[in-house]
């Protein structure tokens, strides 16, 4: 019997992540299934629970139950517990272990595949969500100059901010008028909806990278702004989906698959 993985949202029909599993599988040789799993939205632990008793070794969370996969799993990762946050479950015996892999995923889409390096430079993060709260630990280890954090709800960003217990600067959209920044990163869900979130004009700087998180539906409403606006590089945050599911298959397989063959075809596939 081949060993047993999935993937756990709501909803989870359009993930990727059993294509990319798939083609880490065929690349190293491991002998593994990986499903999707449409949890009822109060239904995460039974879910889980089920496809634990039939076998399954470990699973990656999505949307809305990151916050739950933390709260459930027995023993954490470091960066998990900052983040608050768990994309990552690997059941170990009575014991289940949870990680957070999104904000290793995106360092190495910037650095690896993207090139661009964040010591020094002057980042905005826009969002205080799940996708924010994985994030902002492992880019302030990179010892940026500054990273700022805007929401639409700013007591929100503040909260998160309070949370990690970090001194950095939460604001309002309307706080960045006049501000300039090299790096800026959309992790709000405002392209899920087509939505734009609320950034004044002249706030990529020269030379700037813009990034979604968001992937898949051509271009976002954010990434044509930052376009117009004069970014000089554009990404979507495909990338960094197949760099975090990378790091969840070390997590379960100790081995680590070569991203960039498996970010080529499913470019290619979505192009
Ligand atoms: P959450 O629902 O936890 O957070 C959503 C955030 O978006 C909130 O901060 C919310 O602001 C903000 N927001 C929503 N709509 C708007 C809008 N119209 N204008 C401004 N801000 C808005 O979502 P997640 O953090 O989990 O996910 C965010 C995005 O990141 C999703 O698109 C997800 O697909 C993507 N993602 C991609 C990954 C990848 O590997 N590429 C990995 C993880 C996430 P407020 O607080 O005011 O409500």
């Amino acid at each position: 019997m081949p060993d047993r993985y999935a993937v756990i949202g709501n909803p989870v029909a359009h993930s990727k992540s059993p294509q990319i599993h798939a083609a880490f599988a065929r690349q190293t040789g491991h002998d593994l299934t990986y499903e999707r799993l449409l949890a009822p939205m109060d239904g995460f632990v039974a879910t889980l629970e089920a496809f634990h008793a039939r076998g399954g070794l470990g699973l990656n969370v999505t949307l809305p139950f990151k916050g739950q996969a933390f709260a459930y799993a027995t023993r954490l990762s470091e960066r998990a517990r900052a983040a608050q946050a768990a994309n990552t479950l690997k059941f170990e015996g009575q014991s289940i272990f949870g990680d957070n892999t999104d904000g290793a995923g995106l360092l190495s889409d910037l650095g690896r595949n993207l090139g661009c390096a964040l010591s020094g430079r002057r980042v905005l993060l826009l969002g205080a969500g799940g996708a924010a709260r994985g994030v902002i630990m492992p880019l302030l280890e990179q010892q940026p100059a500054r990273l700022v954090l805007a929401n639409r709800t700013p007591g929100k960003a503040q909260d998160l901010v309070q949370d990690l217990g970090i001194a950095l600067e939460a604001v309002a959209y309307a706080a960045l008028a006049g501000r300039q920044f090299d790096l800026v990163i959309n992790a709000t869900s405002a392209s899920l909806t087509g939505a734009l979130p609320p950034l004044p004009a002249g706030v990529f700087a020269q030379g700037a990278l813009a990034y979604d998180m968001m992937y898949g539906k051509g271009e976002t409403p954010f990434l044509a702004f930052a376009r117009s606006e004069g970014a000089a590089t554009c990404a979507d945050g495909l990338g960094m989906l197949v760099e975090q599911a990378a790091e969840s298959f070390f997590i379960w397989r100790g081995v680590r698959p070569d991203t960039a063959p498996v970010l080529q075809s499913l470019r290619q596939a979505t192009a």
